[in-house]
């Protein structure tokens, strides 16, 4: 009989760490997993929903990890952009 032993399933945990939205994600849904989120780009599995913020500016990002990646590394390339920009201006006003 050992091995008719079933696996108790808890839908209630389930739905605490699988997240199935495909866009507009919250806060709630922070430390989620999206199973499957296919895109024009591929089809991402098993990625988090995590909550991330720029360290130059005070944008904040909530979504799945690949594009919180997009969001820090298009602000860090704005940002490099904006200071290479006032450094140009500060070396014209130098002999
Ligand atoms: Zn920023």
């Amino acid at each position: 009989m050992d091995h008719d032993v079933v696996m108790p399933m808890n839908s209630a945990t389930d739905s605490d760490t699988v997240c199935t939205k495909q866009e507009g994600w919250t806060l709630e849904d922070v430390g989620k997993i999206i199973p499957v989120r296919v895109t024009p780009n591929g089809s991402y599995r098993n990625e988090p929903v995590v909550h991330v913020h720029c360290q130059m500016c005070t944008a904040e990002f909530i979504g799945p990890a690949r594009e919180a990646g997009g969001f820090l590394g298009g602000h860090e390339c704005l940002h490099a952009w904006e200071l290479a920009q006032m450094m140009g201006r500060s070396d014209g006003l130098v002999e």
